[in-house]
């Protein structure tokens, strides 16, 4: 039995359209082969990491949190090992963000939409549960079968564990992401006595019902109809990227195998396709792919699976079904064989922006400062003249700790001729050029700094002032200019 695509409003008649089209039950059937394989371990792979990560531990020093991937909003800091990326280091995310972005579209030109079939969140928790659904439903043919009968109590308690099972997935999937923003050990124990924050249980309710929703009802139809990618990756694809293929000049004309055999016995062209129905039978979206390339096919590569092992059943070569490119689907078509091009202009940029952003990135992060200096003039009154000529500017200075341990920077006027010194409230200080700021680990210190020009002072308009701080164990400095004001 096969099963039709999606159907769409272009399949009714013109005068029969309609703006929705009715979803069509999918019965992806079960299959083996090197590509389920590795759907299978890259399941393990994204589940175990996904749902495990939050336990695993990072020691930061005493005073900080040891958990190694940690999104803490309260303190306004992200943590991933042996990084810290603070708001102002937000630019990271953003590096992050390009490079995904270069990577999928890399991936995209080599083959088409891998990251669909395989990768994305939405394949990796739907084969999840067709996978439950199938321990307790059975396979394919039970559940056509089953659904077509009236409903008897076992089918009512099948139906009712499988859709338990499947809320308890999701109910875990929306509990690990929360585990993310807080010290996980302690928010499983205030969830397991109801005393975590209402906000985690917001979040473990809307990512329980959506994963539920999404994974166990709407499955093809978020990539069909929901997800953009498709469509952007169809403008962004060519000819030489690989996608699953039906080899139609090996394949047709295709028939049952008795006919296939019959036909090639009286010397009339056989293909290769029996006409067995298993791709579409496997396939997670219930296309066909003999009707060629398709918006709803995700490139999954188990209709490869499934046609490579009837093929080794009849006796033929594999491959009937596989990734292969456009350009070489015409070619065997011309009776030509097969070329391939992934080194190509595209591919080559690619590597070369992921290899620079990575570089910049891997560079800005080996040099990290600890400590961080922002000076801030005052705009009203840009200066001060005092009564004994003296001018003075002030200023907001903004010293940030990055380090998990407590220090002492000593900060100083630099570039400003003899006679100038400065105050900060709160700080005294012997030297009338610098101070000492003891500063607590993972903190912002803010401070209100005057700084005094002596009377009879030759000063322009506006000239430059220099601030150094700089870690009076370490040495570890940092120099921020601005400008000193006067009449
Ligand atoms: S046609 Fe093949 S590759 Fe495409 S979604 Fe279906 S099974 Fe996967
Ligand atoms: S599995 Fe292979 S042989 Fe069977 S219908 Fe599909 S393409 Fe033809």
């Amino acid at each position: 039995m096969t099963v039709d695509a999606p159907q769409t409003s272009s399949d009714n008649n013109p005068g029969d359209l309609q703006l929705y089209a009715k979803a069509k039950k999918v019965y992806p059937q079960s299959v083996k082969g090197r590509f389920r394989n590795f759907k299978w371990a890259f399941m393990i792979f994204a589940l175990g990491l996904y749902y495990f990560l939050p336990f695993v531990r990072w020691d930061r020093g005493p005073n900080a949190p040891d958990q190694a991937v940690l999104i803490d909003f309260p303190a306004r800091r992200f943590y991933f090992f042996f990084i810290e990326i603070w708001p102002q280091e937000i630019y990271y995310l953003t590096g992050l963000l390009i490079l995904a972005a270069l990577t999928l579209f890399l991936m995209n030109a080599l083959a088409g939409r891998v990251w669909c079939g395989y990768m994305c969140f939405q394949t990796v928790w739907t084969d999840l549960f067709m996978l439950v659904e199938r321990w307790i439903e059975g396979d394919r043919r039970e559940r056509i079968k089953a659904d077509k009968q009236p409903m008897t109590l076992p089918r009512v308690g099948k139906l009712i564990s499988k859709h338990i099972v499947w809320l308890l997935i999701a109910w875990w999937t929306g509990g690990a992401w929360v585990l993310y923003f807080a010290d996980a050990p302690t928010l499983v124990e205030e969830l397991a006595f109801g005393q975590a924050p209402m906000v985690a249980y917001v979040w473990i309710g809307i990512l329980t019902a959506t994963t539920y929703i999404m994974a166990g009802h709407m499955r093809e139809q978020v990539c069909v109809y929901m997800c953009p990618w498709p469509r952007i990756q169809a403008a962004l694809t060519d000819e030489w990227a690989l996608n699953v293929t039906y080899r139609k000049d090996r394949g047709e004309p295709r028939g049952s195998l008795k006919k296939m055999k019959a036909r090639a016995e009286e010397g009339l062209p056989a293909g290769d396709c029996v006409d067995c129905g298993q791709c579409v039978a496997v396939c997670p979206t219930g296309i066909d792919i003999r009707d060629g390339a398709q918006l709803a096919c995700i490139q999954c590569g188990l209709c490869i699976d499934a046609c490579d092992n009837v093929m080794e059943k009849i006796g033929k070569p594999r491959g009937l079904v596989d990734y292969d490119t456009d350009i070489n689907i015409q070619r065997h078509l011309e009776g030509k064989d097969s070329v391939y091009r992934f080194i190509r202009p595209r591919t080559i940029i690619y590597i070369v922006m992921i290899s620079l952003v990575s570089g910049l990135m891997l560079y800005t992060l080996a040099n990290r400062q600890l400590v961080d200096l922002n000076v801030l003039h005052d705009r009203n009154p840009l200066f001060v003249t005092l009564s004994d000529g003296s001018i003075r500017n002030g200023y907001t200075i903004r010293l940030i700790n990055k380090a998990s341990t407590h220090r002492d920077f000593e900060m100083s006027l630099v570039g400003v001729p003899e006679g100038f010194s400065m105050k900060a409230v709160g700080i005294e200080s012997d030297d009338p050029r610098s101070m000492v700021i003891p500063i607590d680990q993972d903190i912002t210190k803010e401070l209100r700094v005057q700084v005094f020009a002596p009377p009879q002072a030759d000063l322009d308009k506006s000239q430059s002032i220099g601030f150094n701080v700089r870690d009076t164990e370490t040495g570890e400095a940092q120099l921020v200019t601005d400008y000193f004001k006067a009449p």
